[in-house]
């Protein structure tokens, strides 16, 4: 089940709009069960070729955004996710670890919440 968050009128585009009920997983603990689901297939067909698949994914993605299929937007979104799960286990990287490190103060450049940089092409 979920719950509209979204005021009356208002677009689909903006913060989750959307939360599914169920505790937050927490990144640490997604990235732990991607690795119980798939990490020894992961090792063993490895980087670069879980590459391919994290960019396949990335591409049906952007595809259902585009397109606006409303059915499969969701579901790209949690095959991208794990997908990058999977390329950070095989690296070695903690994704919450190198999360917070990064963004946890706010912009890396500025500090601001919310940023407060000129936005340049291609930098965030
Ligand atoms: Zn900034």
């Amino acid at each position: 089940m979920t719950v509209e968050r979204k005021e009356e009128g208002g677009t689909d585009c903006g913060p989750a709009k959307r939360v599914r009920e169920g505790e937050d997983l927490g990144i640490r603990a997604f990235q732990g069960w991607i690795e119980e689901i798939y990490f020894a297939r992961d090792e063993s067909r490895g980087l670069a070729g879980s590459m391919l698949w994290f960019l396949e994914e990335v591409g049906e993605l952007v595809r259902a955004l585009r397109r606006g299929e409303e059915s499969e937007i969701e579901g790209e979104f949690a095959d991208v996710f794990a997908w990058l799960a999977t390329l950070a286990s095989i690296r070695g990287v903690d994704l919450v670890g190198v999360v917070r490190e990064k963004y946890g103060e706010g912009c890396p450049r500025c500090g601001g919440r919310p940023c407060a940089c000129v936005e340049v092409e291609g930098v965030r």
